[in-house]
């Protein structure tokens, strides 16, 4: 889930988390990982995303985990499930997936009290070029971002990174949502936002949680919010896709707790 950058989830100040709370969020990651890749499984044409939220709230659950976004700030569902031109925060419903259809789901899970978020896109059936295009580019704008992040870095350099391969790309990369320091609360300080300039922002510590997640538009960079007072959409109605990782800053550089390559596990 992403960060308002103007109004709800405020960020709560950095935190540099023990050793034991990194492996708190090594679970709630690998069990969100792992609820990834049986929602990527289940998409297809007909089922309703209602469905794939139970079968998200099932298996968290199973796994000893809790649903991070079920009840935040009133989100109603387990995932995010956002269809083609909307962005983030779409809630699940009867609406089917059809063929053809872009779906984004994000999700998270709370193990021992922290949390860990992550967003994949994925195609409904067969999907134009142009979309299969969007979705490789948003998960790589991604990886060119966590391939940023070491102690000392700055915050604008995961920014930059993904700003300049995606615009350098002709897509517009959303502003108004950001990605965010994470742990015992699902927003905390820093925000990451997309777009920047190396260099700049807060520096990275060993110890720092956050979650990377650029939203890539077919057109515009614009948003608008639906009546819902939750859907986000392309404000000229073009496709968006959207990947989120949490990732910790090691001694090392980083760690993906949510990591699965989405588009190479072809889904
Ligand atoms: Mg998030």
């Amino acid at each position: 889930m992403t960060n308002d950058k103007n109004q709800n989830g405020r960020p709560t100040g950095v935190t540099i988390k023990s050793s034991k709370e990194l492996d708190l969020m090594r679970e709630s990651g690998q069990i969100v990982a792992e609820t990834k890749i049986l929602l990527a499984e289940a998409i297809q044409p007909g089922l309703t995303t209602a469905e794939l939220d139970r079968i998200a709230e099932n298996e968290i659950r199973k796994r000893g985990g809790v649903p991070s976004f079920k009840g935040y700030l009133g989100f109603p569902a387990t995932i995010c499930s956002s269809f083609n031109e909307e962005i983030v925060h779409g809630i699940p419903s009867n609406r089917c997936m059809n063929e053809g259809d872009l779906i984004s789901i994000d999700i998270g899970a709370i193990v021992g009290g922290f949390h860990s978020d992550t967003a994949f896109t994925a195609g409904v059936g067969d999907i134009t070029g142009k979309a299969q295009c969007l979705i490789e580019a948003t998960e790589k704008a991604l990886r060119l971002g966590i391939a940023q992040v070491k102690p000392g870095a700055r915050i604008g350099d995961i920014s930059s990174a993904i700003q300049e391969y995606s615009e350098g790309l002709g897509y517009g990369v959303v502003r108004q949502y950001v990605g965010h320091g994470i742990g015992r609360s699902l927003h905390e300080d820093p925000q990451v936002p997309n777009y920047g300039s190396p260099g700049k922002g807060p520096i990275l510590r060993q110890g720092m949680t956050i979650a990377i997640e650029p939203m890539l538009n077919m057109g515009s960079w614009e948003t608008e919010t639906m009546s819902d007072g939750w859907t986000v959409v392309t404000a000229d109605r073009q496709l968006s896709a959207h990947f989120e990782d949490t990732v910790a800053i090691t001694n090392a550089g980083v760690e993906v707790f949510t990591s699965v390559n989405m588009v190479e596990a072809k889904v």
